[in-house]
C-alpha cells in the first residue's frame, strides 16, 4: 500500500516537474520572439547570447511564434546571420589572415566561365567575364586561401584539410546559415556575406562588403602616396 502511495506521488511529481518544465520552454520563447522583435525594430542586438542559445534550442517554435508578430522566416534568419556575425567579430579579427579561408558559392561565376573543376574547388582563369576573378585576386593578396564552392561536402574537406582559425562564407541566405552553424559546432569564428541576388546562376554579391569582412582586424591598406602617381602628361 505504501509502496503504491508513493509510486502515485512519484508518478505526481514528474507530471508537474513537466507541466512546469513546458510552461518555462514556452515563457523563454516568448522572451526570445519579443527580444528578436525589439532587435529588429530598433536595428540593435540585446542578450545575444541569450538569443543564440535560444534559437539552437528552440528554432522551430521561435520561427512560428515569430511570423504571429510578423517577422517573415527571412527576416528571422538574417537577424540570426546579423547575430552570429557579430558574436564572431571580435575572435575572427584575432586570427591571422594567412589562416583564414573564404569559401565563395559557383553561381557567381559567368555562365560562360571556363574555370575547370580541381580537387581544391573550381579553379578561377580571371577571364573577366565575371567580377570573381578580381575579387579573388584581391581576396589572396590579403594573405587568404579562397576557394569556389563546387558541392555541398567541399567545405567540410577543406576544413579537415587545412584547419583554417576563421571563416567568411558567401551564399544565399540558407548557406550561409548552414555554414555559420557548422562553423559554430567546429569551434570556428565565421562571418556569413550573403548574396544579393538568389539563384543558382550569375548571383551577385556586394565585394565591397565582402573585402569589408575581410579586412577586419588587419591593418588598414597604406593610401597611396602622392610620388606613387605617375606624373600628368
Ligand atoms: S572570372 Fe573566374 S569565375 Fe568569373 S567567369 Fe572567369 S574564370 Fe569564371
Amino acid at each position: 500500500m505504501a509502496l503504491e502511495i508513493s509510486f502515485t506521488s512519484l508518478m505526481v511529481l514528474i507530471g508537474e516537474v513537466t507541466v512546469v518544465v513546458i510552461l518555462s520552454l514556452i515563457l523563454f520563447a516568448f522572451l526570445l520572439v519579443a527580444l528578436t522583435a525589439v532587435s529588429i525594430r530598433n536595428g540593435r542586438l540585446y542578450f545575444p547570447r541569450v538569443l543564440k542559445s535560444g534559437f539552437y534550442m528552440l528554432e522551430g517554435v521561435v520561427r512560428g511564434l515569430t511570423r504571429l508578430f510578423g517577422i517573415s522566416d527571412r527576416e528571422l534568419v538574417s537577424f540570426f546571420i546579423r547575430l552570429q556575425n557579430s558574436m564572431n567579430t571580435t575572435t575572427f579579427e584575432t586570427v591571422p589572415v594567412d589562416h583564414r579561408a573564404i569559401f565563395l558559392p559557383q553561381c557567381l561565376r559567368s555562365s560562360k566561365c571556363p574555370a575547370h573543376l580541381t580537387p581544391e574547388g573550381l579553379k578561377c582563369q580571371n577571364c573577366g567575364q565575371c567580377p570573381t576573378g578580381e575579387a579573388i585576386l584581391r581576396l589572396q593578396e590579403m594573405g587568404y586561401r579562397v576557394f569556389i564552392v563546387p558541392g555541398s561536402s567541399f567545405i567540410q574537406r577543406m576544413v579537415q584539410k587545412y584547419r583554417p582559425g576563421a571563416i567568411i562564407g558567401v551564399g544565399c541566405i540558407v548557406e550561409v546559415k548552414d555554414g555559420l552553424e557548422m562553423c559554430d559546432r567546429l569551434g570556428i569564428p565565421g562571418i556569413g556575406v550573403v548574396t544579393q541576388k538568389d539563384g543558382c546562376v550569375e548571383t551577385l554579391v556586394d565585394w565591397g562588403e565582402v573585402c569589408d569582412v575581410a579586412r577586419l582586424g588587419l591593418p588598414p591598406a597604406p593610401l597611396p602616396r602622392k610620388d606613387d602617381h605617375p606624373p600628368a602628361g
